[in-house]
Formats: structure tokens, sequence, C-alpha cells
């Protein structure tokens, strides 16, 4: 038997429903607000990553999927979304529409982790960005879309962690506070923040080893050492949330594994998973296009992860969209089948489900599988009932039968919704 790649996962019905649920929900509330669906490759030259998402990010130096084409480019299937939006952005010239432009994606990426609970080597995003605004009020509708989401699917329970992680000039200056303070403690740490000294100082913060977070409590919180347009700036974000009833959380330590982040980012976190395993992350990335070799538009946007947002959904939304129940269509007699044939076409035509039953089963054999599908109602076609154009309508809870014109089978099933 052949088994499927490692970190790679086989979404079945009726599970797939969730996510096709899921996704026309964010295509409704996003597409509300304007997000177009912007539907890009899924394997980019890996320069992309490299300058946009950053050479010292775990993401680039340990979990790409990176491999050479037939003629030795080197080519990386995409490990997040905004770098390729961003490089469309720049290459199909989006800067000259009207601005900004709000875009909306959905689909997989790939990082090459270790496996857990939550963790995997393909997983989806689904995801927005609104380029070319640098006002709060952009950051604002960003995260109050994303609040309208989550809302949306049921969710009262999830947090957002708020932090403001300054401008690129800030930085140095902070890294170098930060440096300064956890000097004496430097062999304290672990070895992947000795790497992280070096490479990339700003996700010592991010350090998951019990006495590393220790020593980190005690540090300045980046937002400390900001400049006074960048406070300004995440403070009007944080108090615009607050005006529209949106709680946000201040996370004085919150930084992300992408290095394009500036000022306001975020993270949001459901109790189920804790703070470890965020549900969907993002922020404000001014610098990017520019970066990348484009105007300078400046950026805000998040990501969801597809698969841990379904695994902590709501009982409501979950149990509305996998109790929908077909309708079972039974040819019980000799020539029924394309009067059943006709019949769930105009039921499907009404909005109904259905499920044929097309392996010739017997009217008793029929109703059995009918249960086991978990059917709501099976509609028999028989030879009486066939012979006076009627068709025999049970309802699969009550046990209760009726005759009903085959014209009004319909009917008669939509009414009982
Ligand atoms: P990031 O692009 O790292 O900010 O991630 C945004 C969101 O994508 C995370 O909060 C997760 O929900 C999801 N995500 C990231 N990596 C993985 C993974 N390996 N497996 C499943 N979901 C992931």
């Amino acid at each position: 038997m052949i088994r499927r790649a490692k970190g790679t996962r086989d979404i079945l019905p009726p599970e797939s429903r969730l996510w096709a649920a899921v996704e026309e929900q964010a295509r409704s509330v996003f597409g509300g607000l304007s997000y177009e669906e912007i539907r890009l490759p899924v394997m980019e030259p890996t320069e992309l990553f490299v300058r946009g998402v950053g050479e010292g990010t775990d993401i680039v130096s340990k979990e790409m999927f990176t491999f050479p084409d037939r003629k030795g480019r080197s080519l990386t299937l995409r490990p997040e979304g905004t770098a390729g939006v961003a490089r469309a952005f720049i290459e199909e010239g989006l800067f000259q529409r009207p601005q900004p432009v709000r875009l909306l994606y959905i689909g997989p990426m790939f990082r090459y982790e270790k496996m857990q609970r939550g963790r995997y080597r393909q997983f989806a995003q689904i995801g927005i960005e609104l380029l070319g605004a640098a006002t709060p009020q952009a950051d604002v509708e960003v995260l109050m879309a994303l609040h309208m989401f989550l809302e949306a699917l049921g969710f009262d329970d999830l947090v957002i962690r708020l932090n403001n992680l300054g401008d690129p000039e800030d930085r140095p200056r902070f890294i170098a506070g930060l440096k300064r303070e956890l000097a004496s403690h430097k062999d304290e740490l672990c070895s992947d923040c000795h790497r992280r000294w070096d490479e990339n100082p700003l996700r010592l913060l991010d350090c998951k080893v019990p006495r590393c977070r220790e020593l980190m409590l005690n540090t300045t919180p980046v937002a400390e050492v900001v400049s006074d347009e960048a406070r300004a700036h995440v403070e009007e974000v944080s108090a615009g949330l607050t005006a529209l009833g949106i709680p946000v959380q201040s996370a004085p330590r919150l930084v992300r594994g992408l290095d394009y982040y500036l000022r306001t980012a975020f993270e949001i976190v459901s109790p189920h998973l804790g703070e470890d395993t965020a549900i969907g992350g993002g922020g404000r990335y001014d610098r990017l296009i520019s970066d990348l070799g484009g105007p300078q538009v400046p950026g805000i946007g998040f990501a969801i992860g597809e698969d841990r947002l379904i695994d902590v959904l709501p009982s409501g939304f979950r149990d509305r969209v996998l109790g929908v129940r077909p309708v079972v269509v039974l040819p019980a007699a000799d020539g029924a089948e394309t009067a059943a044939m006709k019949l769930a076409r105009s039921l499907v035509e009404h909005g109904l489900e259905v499920r044929n039953e097309v392996t010739g089963r017997s009217l008793r054999a029929g109703l059995k599988w009918a249960a086991k599908v978990g059917a709501r109602a099976v509609v028999i076609l028989g030879p009486d009932e066939l012979a006076v154009g009627e068709a025999t309508v049970r309802d699969m809870d009550s046990g209760e039968q009726r005759r009903v014109e085959l014209e009004r089978v319909a009917e008669e099933l939509t009414a009982q919704d």
C-alpha cells in the first residue's frame, strides 16, 4: 500500500464539508468588505521567500520544500501567502489599480515541520491583504474583518493578541537593549537561542523553552522603545478596535516568524489550543513590496490556519453543516430508473440534497442502506406507484409513509424543512 507523504492529510467527506463551508463563509464575510480572491501558484522562485520572509527565519532556514526544476532553477512550495501576493502585486502592476487593493487567498501552504497536533507539512491558510493604505484605520478594518469572520463561524472565546513591533529603524536600538538585558544570562539560553542571538535576535522573544521564556519576561517590551509615530499608530488601532467592541489583549512579547512585520503584529489564540498554537496571525508589512523591488506600498494582512480553525470549530456551526441529511431516491421496480433519475434531477433543482440508489438494491436492502447513510427521507418508486405516476415518500425518523404525485414530491420534501 502506498501511504500519503508525511505531514499531509486526506480530508474525507463529510469532514470536507466543513472546509467548504468555512471557505464559503470566508468568501462571504471578506467579500462583503471587497476582499477579492487572488489565486496564485503554489510554487514560486525560492528567492522570493528568502528575500520576502527573511533568510534568518525558521521558515526559510529550516522549513521550506525547495527543489531544482529540470533546468536547475530553484523552486519552493510556498510556505505562506503574503510573499506571493506581494510578488503578484508588483509583477501584475496591481499598484496601478485604484488603491487600496483588497485581496483574499485560500489554499495550501507547505512547511517542513516536526509533526504534532495542529502542525502539518501541508496545511491550508485563509488570508486577506490590504495593500496601499498606511493608516491605523486600515489595520482596524483588517482586524474587524477577522473578528467578523470568526464570529460568523460562532467563535466567542478566541482572543486577539496585539503587539507593536515598531519600525525597522527602531529595531537595532531594541535589539541592542534586549541583548544588554540578557547578557548576564546568555549561557542559560538554549542552543536555538544562541543561534537566534546572532541570526534573528527578535525571535529570542518567541522561544518556547521555559527558562528562556522566564528570562524574556524580564526584558523591556519592544513597544516601549519604538518611535512616537509607531506608538501612536498601534495605540490608534487598539482604540479603534475597542470602540468597535472588539476585545484585544496586549501581548508585549509577541513576535512573528516572518521578518517583514512592523508596527502592528497580532495573533489569534484559542483556549482549546494554547498560546503556542495560534489559529492565525498577521500584521503590517510596509516595506515588503519595496524590498522585493516594487514601489513603496504599505500593506497589512493576516492568515488563518484552516486546519487548526476546523479543529476547534464551534459545535453549532459544525452540527449545522454536518447535520444536512440527504433524500434517497430508490427505484424499486423494473424500468423505474429513468423516472427515478428524473425525480432526482428535479429534487436537486429544488435545492435538496439527493442520494440516488444506483446499485440495484431491493426495496428492503435500499431502506437499510438509506438508514446507514443518514437519509431523512426515502422516495420509493415501486411498480404500484409508477403505474399511477406517484412515489412513496417515507420519513426515516417517524417511519411514516405517504403516496405523493411525482410532480409534488419536491414540494412535499421542501415543505418539511
Ligand atoms: P504564520 O504564517 O506562521 O503566521 O501562520 C499563520 C497560521 O497558519 C498559524 O497561526 C497556523 O494556524 C497556520 N499554520 C502555520 N504553520 C502551520 C502548520 N505547519 N500546520 C498547520 N497550520 C499551520
